[in-house]
This record gives structure tokens, C-alpha cells and sequence, in this order.
């Protein structure tokens, strides 16, 4: 299993896009008892370097840093924060956040206000209220009183979650997506030991940007094989359809086919699917559903790159709390190992 410890700490890391600075130190720290070797690139992704034979393929794994979240990119006369969106998330739920706000003296408490129900207009109570009628709110009097608190325009806000187990299998928190990924991978490797392939562990930076650190890490590593391990929607909640998000808890990893950046390579797809049945281990498919992995930009490195992405089942991604399976986790570690060890066979 995911040691939960590990896990906990990645997940209750700030990372949003473009600031991973805190995620980044700790992956450096939990990868490097199982590599030979931790690098960066020049955009800030964390390469751990497992060497294996000579002449062997490459394997480059990658789970994401980042994180959704908010920038600050106004303060008003009386104090408040007006903020800037990284990433996708839906207007409708920010409103009354917790939130904490990483300035250059530390961590600020923050909700995000709005006008309260008693005084909206007929017009406004029925509509979704837009970010940018928000704000955040960390009591402070005037602009010269939040600027003394020590907050900056660009400061990074994000969601106050900390991590929690429901029971023996279900976990709740912020950042998911895709500290859960970030955790499979170095669990994958810690298990994998001597492998034929030699195989690099990436902690990808800008993912939820448009997998910006995918690019370049991929070009620089330019591997034979890519493998993203990441979050899918689990649509297995009331008032969605099969169709729309076929994907459950519960069911194992979920092999993505296409999505709205990538088709995955027929042959790094049958490695999978032969490697899940081989070793007994569920898995899903889906396909033809919107969204994006680091699998895209990797796929599109150099001359190209076979890859596929490694879906673990999570509900309400890209709002402040998820919910996921640590079954699911543990089988998308087993068939990440079981496909590693098989890619000589294909590659
Ligand atoms: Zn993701």
C-alpha cells in the first residue's frame, strides 16, 4: 500500500501551477532512496533516474505537482483580494472557502466572501455568482494594512483542506490531482528495484496549465515509452450518466483511449491490458471524454513518444476536496510495476 503518511504530506503541500516549490522538495526527498539519481529541469520538474541495462529502453513516468488554485491580483482600497483562477475550476465552488494565502511573511487565514443572501437582488440569488464578483477576504482594514500582512499581487491561494481517512479504504483532501499520482509513481518505483528498462520518475510542474513541464521534461528525457499516471473523473455519483463519465471507484486504474489531447499508442495500451490480466489486477477503459494528461505532451516530444495515461477513480476533481479509493491507488502501483517490467518485450 501507499504509505498514508506519504501520501498526507503531498497532498497538504501548496503547489499550485507555476509555485511548487514545497511539493518539489519533497518529492526530491521521498524519490532519492529509490534512484540513482535526482535531477531538475530548467522549468523545475523533479527527475529521479533509476538506471537499468545498457541499451535498454526508456521509460518516463510522470505524475504532476501542481495543482489547481488562485492568485492574488488586486487589492482593493479597503483590503480585500480580487484573484486570478490557475487552472479549471468551476465558479460555483469558491464561494465561502477556506483558503490560505502564501505570502512573503507567511501563511494567511482567508474565506472567500460574497454578498450574503438577505441583501441580493431577486436576479442575483438566481444566478451562479462568477469569480470575479468574488473576494477574499483576510480582515484586513485598507491596501496598506494587507500589503503590512506581507500579501503581494501574484501571491499563491489555495484551498484550506487538510488530508483525512474516512475508513481503511477511503481518503478525502485537497490536490488529488495529482499528488495521488506523484505518490503511485514513487511507490511504483520503490517496488520495482532492478528493473531492465531504465526508468525516470518525473514531477511534473504546470500540468493544469496546459502540461508545460511534460513538454520539456519529455524533451530532454526523450523516452521510448511514456506512462502518465494521473486522476480521472469517477462518475459513479448521482446525477451522471454512464456515458458522460463511465469510470467508478472501486474498479481499478482506468486506461485512457483518447481524450481532448491524446490518443494512446495501440502497443503501450495492449502493454497494459496484457500486464492488468497477466497479474490479475482490474482496470478500466475510457474514452472519448474531454480533458488532458501529461501523456499528450509527452506522446508529442521530439519524434514522438508511445504513451498512455494511468487513471486513478476520483470524485469532484478540480474542486477543493476529493474523494478517492486507496485500492485503486495499490492497483494502479501494481500495473504500473507489472507494465515497466514488460516494456523490453515490446520496445
Ligand atoms: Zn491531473
Amino acid at each position: 500500500m501507499v504509505s498514508l503518511e506519504v501520501l498526507a504530506k503531498l497532498c497538504n503541500a501548496c503547489g499550485v501551477a507555476g509555485r511548487e516549490e514545497e511539493v518539489r522538495s519533497l518529492m526530491r526527498k521521498l524519490l532519492k532512496p529509490y534512484v540513482d539519481e535526482v535531477k531538475e529541469d530548467k522549468l523545475g520538474s523533479v527527475i529521479g533516474i533509476k538506471e537499468g541495462g545498457k541499451n535498454a529502453p526508456k521509460v518516463m513516468l510522470a505524475g504532476h505537482m501542481d495543482e489547481i488554485g488562485l492568485l492574488v491580483k488586486t487589492i482593493s482600497k479597503e483590503g480585500y483580494l480580487q484573484f486570478a483562477k490557475i487552472g479549471g475550476i468551476d465558479d460555483r465552488v469558491l464561494l465561502a472557502q477556506k483558503v490560505m494565502v502564501f505570502t512573503e511573511k507567511g501563511p494567511l487565514h482567508g474565506i472567500i466572501g460574497s454578498k450574503p443572501p438577505h441583501i441580493q437582488k431577486e436576479d442575483e440569488r438566481k444566478r451562479a455568482i462568477t469569480y470575479d464578483e468574488l473576494f477574499i477576504d483576510i480582515g484586513a482594514g485598507s491596501q496598506e494594512e494587507a500589503n503590512k500582512m506581507g500579501v503581494r499581487i501574484g501571491d499563491v491561494v489555495e484551498f484550506d483542506v487538510k488530508f483525512a481517512a474516512i475508513n481503511k479504504d477511503i481518503v478525502i483532501g485537497k490536490a488529488f490531482d495529482d499528488r495521488v499520482g506523484c505518490a503511485a509513481m514513487i511507490e511504483a518505483v520503490k517496488r520495482l528495484e532492478k528493473t531492465e528498462c531504465t526508468v525516470y520518475a518525473v514531477g511534473t510542474v504546470q500540468e493544469e496549465v496546459g502540461a508545460r513541464g511534460a513538454t520539456t521534461s519529455a524533451f530532454g528525457i526523450y523516452p521510448d515509452v511514456g506512462l502518465a499516471l494521473d486522476v480521472t473523473v469517477a462518475g459513479d455519483i448521482p446525477g451522471v450518466k454512464e456515458v458522460d463519465a463511465p469510470t467508478k471507484l472501486k474498479k481499478g486504474p482506468s486506461l485512457t483511449i483518447a481524450d481532448s489531447s491524446h490518443i494512446s499508442h495501440p502497443k503501450v495500451l495492449r502493454l497494459l491490458t496484457e500486464a492488468a490480466e497477466e497479474n490479475k489486477i482490474p482496470y478500466q477503459l475510457e474514452a472519448g471524454l474531454p480533458g488532458g494528461t501529461d501523456a499528450g505532451r509527452i506522446s508529442l516530444a521530439k519524434e514522438g513518444v508511445p504513451s498512455c495515461s494511468i487513471c486513478i477513480p476520483t470524485r469532484y476533481i478540480h474542486s477543493p476536496t476529493s474523494l478517492l479509493s486507496l485500492t485503486d491507488v495499490e492497483n494502479t502501483v501494481k500495473l504500473t510495476v507489472a507494465a515497466v517490467k514488460k516494456i523490453p518485450k515490446y520496445f
